[in-house]
């Protein structure tokens, strides 16, 4: 095949254990998956269907392990956050995939920032419209490295945080999700044709906030690794 110009290069994710990396196809966010943060946004803590958003697939930020990645606060905001989030990396796709048959989907797991501008989103909803400036800019998705469920499992509980500038922002449990990862697979599969390659971003607790430029982002999920970034 010959092109006008080179094609993009495949967005890539290390995966913890083996030299092959993880190659994206698409970012799928689900919002409000977790009823301390539905309620802190304004919503129904009730469970209503869940809702899905993007992010393109280069919007992803790798910050190998161990390593302090950067995120590079973006324009045209004075409001944006932090949102850390459970990502599942998915290795088979599918349209309707039923519940019970939804984890074997699902190669691994890692950390990421749903980071949002704010300001932005409070626009667009007020407005009716789209939330792809509040969510899809340049760089809007950190994320560690992935862990495969054949070495980690498919976690179900356990610990999600994340401190800012050193002092605890974000504070929530995987028991806690609304809709489970295997509930959320299954209910994106009614609407789009799942591939091999898609991320999805699980959604976050509650204590959202702002983030400034020179602050410390550490967050991490218990048994799925540990995410730093500095603000720039
Ligand atoms: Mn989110």
């Amino acid at each position: 095949m010959a092109y006008v110009f080179s094609p993009a290069p495949v967005t890539s994710v290390p995966v913890v254990g083996v030299a092959e990396q993880f190659p994206v196809r698409r970012i799928y966010c689900i919002g409000r998956n977790y009823e301390a943060h539905a309620r802190e946004m304004g919503g129904d803590p009730n469970r209503e269907a869940p809702f899905f958003f993007g992010k393109p697939a280069d919007a992803v930020v790798v910050v190998p392990e161990g390593t302090v990645g950067e995120f590079r606060y973006p324009s045209e905001s004075k409001d944006v956050h932090h949102e850390i989030e459970l990502v599942v990396a998915l290795s088979k796709g599918g349209s309707n995939i039923p519940v019970h048959e939804a984890l074997e989907h699902v190669f691994g797991y890692a950390v990421g920032l749903d980071m949002t501008r704010r300001d932005l989103q409070g626009e667009a909803k007020k407005a009716g419209r789209p939330w792809d400036v509040a969510k899809g800019f340049d760089g809007s998705a950190p994320m560690g490295p992935i862990y495969r469920a054949a070495d980690i499992g498919h976690p179900r509980s356990g610990a999600i945080w994340l401190k800012v500038a050193g002092q605890e922002a974000q504070r929530g449990d995987l028991s806690e999700l609304i809709w489970s990862v295997a509930e959320t697979i299954a209910h994106l599969s009614r609407f789009f044709e799942l591939k091999a390659g898609d991320l999805i971003f699980s959604g976050t607790p509650s204590g959202v906030g702002p983030v400034q430029r020179g602050q410390l982002l550490e967050g991490g999920v218990a048994g799925v690794g540990e995410l730093k970034l500095n603000v720039s």
